[in-house]
């Protein structure tokens, strides 16, 4: 007998949110990521979840309906990491009629079956404050519902509940090779650990890697062609004093989006670009830097430059190819392939998606798999990710909570650690009386505390693990504070 009915190739959204969701009804789950948990593709997204006014211009009404759909459902499900963000669109550059954009904005507010979030309306830059940082010459724009994520921690908390669910999650294990009989048998090797495990079904949940997992990993090729896309994004100083963002044609048919990031940063994004290579090693290359300081230096007064960039990322989307002429063009749809045959073990493969869909996609893949493995009702909709056990909006209420609970907690510190944690805030600070109990502090408020408990509950093992993925607070520390993150995890290894 296998020793899982399910293994996952892949510890991006689509791979955890898999597992959690099989897990939760029953099965037998392994899921292996060779790096840490989101240190692909679902860290280096634009950080949103939405329906995508671009792909409702493409036509994609059954993508862009699902995907608004999940923004209500994701904000139950995870109120400490979805939030909603209001999006401004200047109307004089749409390069569209005002009345399509009403037309597009309508259909976006109903489609989706909207409930919480507030509908679209018009705004007078000349009287409200979001028009103060735009150029002159643009006098109005629409504004509309959104919201924005923690991706990475989105991924992460898939993974604990997956885990709390019985599922195994092996971070830094690779999957060298698979060998498919009636079953399969996965060679792994966790950092020159070698081992071997078996399961009923294979996942290839691969994203960019999802090709030469094919054809190296699994010795065929992928059944559908793929179209590797990359994406681009810098992080500035803090552009504006609001907290709404902006969605900025391009006068390319795209959008670049400008949309507070933290409480000091704004986050640009994002370029787009066939790739070819290796998805490990991605570089913001300068090209990208100067078309997005562009694209703002054609709405905004005070322009960026280059050396105004505090940090940038870059991701690439293993897109399904579906021969349209531009990266651009080439849908969102994700497509689940089930390649079954008689006496060999069957293999899912998973080509596209969002962040914002993946428990939608989760759902598809149980669903193909029925009859193959015993699946029960769907459930994800309804219960809230680890943390996530409160109502949206409540975040302040938990801060003021946590702060009599925890005195010596600065209030920055109380909401910091509620966005990241939710209710899992006393697993974080658990034997925590007094300040001195935080441990070491690091800066930007991390202290030896949290790091413990990402280490211990969450798989972090490196500092990059810490700081740009399971918190954001990289962007606030020096290097030699950083250096000492690395320092205090390597001497923590031997404690825990
Ligand atoms: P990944 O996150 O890349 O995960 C695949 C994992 O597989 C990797 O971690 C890799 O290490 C692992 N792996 C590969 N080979 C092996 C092996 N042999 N053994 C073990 N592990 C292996 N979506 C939204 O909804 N909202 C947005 O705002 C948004 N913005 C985006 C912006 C950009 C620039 C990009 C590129 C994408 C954006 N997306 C957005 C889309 C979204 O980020 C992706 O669809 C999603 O992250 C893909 O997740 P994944 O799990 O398929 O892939």
């Amino acid at each position: 007998m296998a020793d899982f009915d399910l293994a996952i190739i892949g510890g991006g959204i689509n791979g955890a949110g898999i597992a959690r969701d099989a897990a939760g009804r029953g099965l037998k789950v392994l899921l292996v990521e060779q790096n840490d948990l989101a240190s692909g593709t679902s860290s280096a997204s634009t950080k949103l979840i939405h329906g995508g006014l671009r792909y409702l211009e493409q036509g994609a009404l059954r993508l862009v309906r699902e995907a608004l759909a999940e923004r209500e459902v994701l904000l139950r499900i995870a109120p400490h990491l979805v939030h909603p963000m209001r999006f401004v669109l200047p109307a004089e550059a749409a390069e569209r009629p005002a009345w399509m954009l009403r037309l597009g904005l309508f259909l976006y507010d109903w489609i989706g079956g909207r409930r919480t979030l507030a509908p679209r309306r018009i705004v007078d830059f000349g009287r409200d404050p979001v028009g103060t940082p735009l150029k002159p010459h643009l006098s109005y724009g629409f504004e509309y519902s959104d919201c924005t994520v923690d991706d990475s921690r989105l991924v992460v908390l898939n993974a604990v509940d997956a885990a709390a669910r019985g599922a195994s999650i092996r971070t830094r294990t690779r999957c060298l090779r698979a060998e498919r009989t009636s079953e399969w048998r996965l060679m792994l090797d966790a950092r020159g650990r070698r081992d071997v495990a078996t399961a009923r079904v294979l996942v290839n949940a691969a994203g960019p890697w999802l090709a030469s997992v094919a054809e190296g990993v699994l010795r065929q090729e992928p059944a559908l062609p793929v179209r590797l896309v990359k994406g681009s994004h810098i992080v500035v100083k803090r552009m504006f004093e609001h907290d709404r963002a902006y969605i900025l044609p391009t006068g390319d048919g795209r959008v670049v989006f400008a949309r507070p990031f933290g409480s000091n940063f704004t986050l640009i994004g994002t370029t787009e670009e066939d790739f070819v290579g290796d998805p490990a090693v991605l570089s913001v290359e300068p090209h990208e830097i100067d078309y997005l300081c562009a694209v703002i230096g054609d709405y905004f007064r005070r322009a960026i430059h280059p050396d105004s960039v505090v940090w940038a990322f870059a991701g690439v989307r293993a897109l399904y190819d579906d021969g349209s002429g531009s990266a651009t063009e080439t849908t969102r749809e994700y497509v689940l392939t089930l390649d079954q045959e008689p006496a060999r073990a069957p293999l899912l493969t998973v080509y596209g998606g969002k962040i914002t869909t993946y428990r939608r996609l989760a759902e598809a893949a149980l669903a193909k798999l029925d009859g193959i493995l015993s699946i029960r009702r769907s459930w994800t909709a309804r219960k809230a990710l680890p943390g996530g056990e409160f109502a949206p909006g409540r975040d302040e209420a938990l801060v003021a909570k946590a702060r009599r609970t925890w005195p010596f907690l600065a209030e920055s510190h109380a909401r910091r650690l509620i966005a990241a944690y939710g209710t899992r805030i006393g697993l974080v600070l658990e034997g925590v009386a007094s300040a001195a109990d935080l441990g070491p502090r690091f800066g930007a408020d991390l202290t030896g505390a949290e790091i413990r408990y990402l280490m211990r509950h969450e798989w972090a093992q490196t500092a990059d693990d810490v700081l740009w993925r399971r918190t954001k607070v990289g962007l606030g520390l020096a290097g030699d504070e950083r250096s000492a993150v690395d320092l205090f995890m390597i001497g923590a290894l031997g404690t825990l």
